[in-house]
């Protein structure tokens, strides 16, 4: 029998894990689908070299739908460390205003102001300790490339941001900020700092914690409408006061399908009981679109450098939304033997559209099915395609524009005016990788998923605490905010016990 019984060490997931075995007086568990490697000189280098993502030897192998015309691979970690083990370590906050709107939205004690602290206990900034909205003793270490440390590309694309009168931006966690700088980032040298070296490491020698890797939980355990335990596909159960759901925005949705708490024509197409008409789940699917400026370059590219070091975040013309968009300079693409190749990359950073998951079919390793609708609302359309009209005036002016042969896409021999760009935005537009909002935290209505606890309403003793929860996608990429909801919802179980029937 655990007091918290925890499923998914990802991103969220070890957070919580850390901060609620904290208590010495409590056993906590964290189950984890796939494996566990406790010591870094047993770690596949997949998961220690942050110059790129790991997208095949610690993945879930799903696939997605981002727009009515294409299909594609979806990389999600499966591994301790969850999806921060295998990612490319940009560690940005949202915008202020987003959590702000989160509020608004009905997730009281989730504004700027009260989600903070959780953002600078999180951090150890190793540029800017002292600033007052950075922490400097947090599990996860962050750093910016100095100029000396930045490849040819990347000081190019701030040189020809300057040009293009962007201004320069030190520090982008900054929440006053815009321009073009560094990216903050969460390695050191070429070590990714992911959950499971941030979080796990330290708090795995507790004796009241255990870490239980290959354990993939099929559903929730009940005794009428409380959640009692898990089960995993093996057939072993485990037991526990308090189940919190950290499987991530793909998976935690699954579960609780597979376990009743969904829209019941949904759950009873799964053959399953339903124990909670739960109508918001796998709605409100949130997510960055973006394209890719592919470019053929004079220089020969190395792909064993760091894949990304810099960023523009920037406001599209009479938009309310501060930053709602990103340009990012990708230091290499295609294959190696191939040409010389590099991306500059448009990304929508507010999004309106919604999209939705559903799952097809209950059967251990039966994907969900993802459609996230990109740009179909035309405020999305319209800022993405200003935004790859933007990322072209890269190819045209200054250092950038001199390392570049050709611009193979989007092809300007078949036009690249707004429409055009409109056009290629609805097709071939894909995710970023930051899928989140399909069981949204919010007052009660029809469809929040959760309170602002994190507590799944109509049933007890059950939490979902990951990148499900957020009612948006923030205007930055999604890992410090997961490590945030993991620090806000742990925290708030360590000392609050009694909200959550502990
Ligand atoms: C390739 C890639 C690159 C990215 N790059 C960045 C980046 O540079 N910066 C950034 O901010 N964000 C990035 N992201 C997004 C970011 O990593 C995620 O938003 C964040 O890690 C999600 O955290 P989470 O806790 O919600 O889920 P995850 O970290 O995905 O954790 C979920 C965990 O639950 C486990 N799990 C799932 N189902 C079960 C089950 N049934 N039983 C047991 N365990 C289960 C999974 O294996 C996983 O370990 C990237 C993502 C990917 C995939």
């Amino acid at each position: 029998m655990y007091d918290v019984l925890i499923v998914g060490a990802g991103s969220a997931g070890a957070a919580i894990a850390a901060r609620v075995s904290e208590n010495p007086h409590w056993r906590v568990g964290l189950l984890e689908a796939g494996p566990d490697y406790p010591l870094l000189a047993d770690t596949p280098d997949d998961l220690i070299n942050s110059h790129n993502n790991s997208y095949r030897d610690h993945d879930w192998g799903f696939e997605y739908e981002p727009t009515a015309v294409r299909r594609d691979r979806f990389p999600r970690g499966r591994v301790t460390g969850g999806s921060s083990a295998v990612n490319t370590t940009i560690a940005l906050r949202g915008m202020p205003e987003d959590y702000d709107e989160w509020r608004a939205l009905g997730c009281e004690g989730w504004g700027w102001e009260d989600v903070l602290p959780a953002f600078k206990r999180l951090e150890r900034d190793l540029d800017f300790p002292d600033a007052e909205y950075h922490g400097d003793a947090g599990p996860i270490t962050i750093r910016r490339y100095p100029h000396d440390e930045l490849l040819p590309p990347h000081q190019a694309f701030l040189a020809s941001a300057d040009q293009l009168d962007y201004p320069y931006c030190a520090d982008a966690n900054d929440p006053a900020s815009w321009g073009a700088g560094p990216h903050p980032m969460n390695k050191l040298g070429r070590l990714r700092i992911s959950a499971a070296v941030g979080y796990l490491a330290p708090a795995r020698i507790r004796p009241n914690f255990d870490v239980i890797a290959d354990a993939e939980v099929s559903r929730l355990l009940w005794e009428g409408r409380r959640c009692t335990g898990v089960e995993t596909y093996a057939g072993d159960t485990y037991q526990a006061r308090l189940v919190v759901l950290a499987a991530g925005a793909l998976m935690s949705p699954c579960i609780l399908l597979r376990s009743g708490v969904g829209d019941p024509d949904e759950v009873a197409g799964l053959g399953v009981d339903t124990v909670a008409a739960c109508r918001g789940v796998g709605k409100n699917l949130s997510d960055h679109p973006a394209l890719a400026v592919l470019c053929d370059v004079k220089h020969p590219v190395d792909f064993d450098t760091p894949i990304i070091q810099t960023i523009l975040r920037y406001t599209a013309p009479g938009s309310d939304k501060r930053n709602d968009l990103q340009i990012e300079q990708i230091s290499f693409a295609g294959r190696p033997g191939g040409p010389p190749q590099f991306v500059i990359a448009p990304v929508l950073e507010y999004q309106y559209g919604r999209g939705r998951l559903s799952l097809p079919s209950a059967a251990q390793g039966a994907a969900p099915r993802v459609e996230n609708l990109f740009c179909e609302d035309e405020r999305d359309c319209e800022r993405l395609a200003g935004c790859v009209q933007d990322t072209l005036r890269f190819t045209e002016v200054g250092p950038l524009a001199e390392m570049i042969e050709a611009v193979r896409f989007p092809d300007a021999g078949r036009g690249v005016s707004l429409d055009d760009l409109k056009g290629l935005c609805r097709k071939f537009a894909g995710s970023g990788y930051h899928p989140c909002g399909t069981a949204r935290m919010g007052a009660r209505d029809d469809d929040a998923v959760v309170d602002p606890a994190g507590r799944v309403y109509d049933v007890e003793q059950l939490v979902v605490a990951d990148a499900s929860i957020m009612p948006f996608v923030p205007r930055a990429n999604t890992n410090l905010t997961c490590f945030m909801i993991g620090e806000m919802v742990g925290e708030r179980i360590r000392t609050n016990p009694q909200e959550y029937g502990l």
